[in-house]
């Protein structure tokens, strides 16, 4: 039975008195900071000597200090790094200065649930995993709603390690929204395989596929574009508000019937038959290393595969295209061709 939590759930006194240190000043870093901070909770930031985004956090009013110094004033630690870098952060900044009862956090249960990050024994392991990006979750939170997380706890030293998690969610504004439990091999394994199957991997498969398919037969790369790129945001909108039930209920009835008989004509049963492998491949921790080993090697492969895809013709045309949208100037947090890695 799904267990979901909201801010009746939930006291803030778990944190009272606690200085939290937020690893990390990213995507999920600078809106976890923030909303804690805003919930009234004793928040510092900890970046690397020279971070850029140690301005952009003092700006905020927050305060900063190295990974040694935060996590040193920390009895709550969110590491909020990327997931490749964790494990050396945690073994050379933060497992020598974590106090001993201090609580261990993630965004992610990646490192925990590979093994790359072992904790000691005396150190709650909670998880608060935003079901959306960072700066929807801040976003959320200054108009008075939240982004929902999935919390989990992997090891509970003090007795309390629930209560702290709910408390660290509903400082987050996630419990407005509501909070699902799960455990680190779930949200680790589930994570990894929706976005590699469907939401990452298999959408941009299937999108270069499409593209590809109207162009080699002679249409206009633009017409190619609009067709199976562009209008994947608005089917998208259909089904996040009301399913697929109301995305079929908003398309045409051509659409309808054609989404019926061709669909499975593309998307085969061989197609599941493969993401049951890529699960495999999470679940042993073959992916896991794959992708750790590569960055340790200064990621040859994750740089060659990023070029490949920015290189596709899709890109072009989609960034010329793109310009006919007023609304696409709205995010400047993201700066098409500037956006910083
Ligand atoms: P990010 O790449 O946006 O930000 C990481 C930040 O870490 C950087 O901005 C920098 O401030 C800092 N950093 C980078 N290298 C560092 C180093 N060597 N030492 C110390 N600090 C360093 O990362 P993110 O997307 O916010 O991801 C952080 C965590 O949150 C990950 O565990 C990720 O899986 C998880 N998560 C992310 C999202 C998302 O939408 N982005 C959603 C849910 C969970
Ligand atoms: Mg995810």
């Amino acid at each position: 039975m799904v267990d979901i939590r909201y801010e009746k759930d939930a006291d803030l006194k778990y944190l009272a008195g606690k200085t939290v240190a937020i690893i990390g000043y990213g995507s999920q870093g600078h809106a976890h900071a923030l909303n804690l901070r805003d919930s009234g909770v004793d928040v510092v930031v900890g970046l690397r000597e020279g971070s850029k985004s140690a301005e952009k956090a003092k700006e905020q009013g927050l305060k900063v200090l190295d990974v040694a110094g935060a996590t040193k004033a920390a009895d709550l630690v969110m590491i909020l790094a990327p997931d490749q870098v964790q494990r050396s952060l945690y073994a050379d900044e933060i497992e020598p200065n974590l106090k001993e009862n201090a609580t261990l956090a993630f965004a992610h249960g990646f490192n925990i649930n590979f093994g790359y990050i072992k904790p000691r024994a005396t150190n709650d392991v909670i998880m608060i995993a935003p079901k959306g990006p960072g700066h929807t979750v801040r976003r959320e939170f200054e108009i008075g709603r939240g982004v929902p997380v999935v919390w989990a706890v992997f090891q509970d030293a003090s007795g309390e390690a629930e209560q702290v998690t709910l408390a660290y969610s509903k400082a987050l504004g996630s419990l407005r929204a509501g909070g699902i439990k799960t455990t680190f091999k779930e949200e680790t394994e589930s994570d990894l395989f929706g976005e590699q199957t469907v939401l990452c991997g298999g959408v941009s498969q299937l999108i270069q596929y499409g593209f590809e398919t109207l162009v080699e037969a002679g249409y206009q790369p633009e017409i190619a574009y609009f067709e199976v790129c562009h209008e994947l945001k608005l089917i998208v909108d259909l089904i996040n508000e009301g399913g697929i039930s109301k995305q079929r209920w908003s398309i045409s009835d051509t659409a309808e019937y054609g989404d019926y008989v061709s669909g499975p004509r593309v998307i085969t049963p061989d197609v599941k038959q493969h993401m049951k492998e890529v699960l495999a491949d999470i679940q042993s921790g073959a992916f896991a290393k794959r992708f750790i080993d590569d960055q340790d090697a200064g990621a040859p492969e994750f740089k060659a595969l990023r070029a490949k895809g920015e290189n596709h013709p899709i890109e072009k045309v989609g960034k010329e295209l793109r310009k006919m949208y007023s609304w696409r100037t709205l995010d400047d947090d993201y700066k098409e061709g500037s956006a910083q890695r």
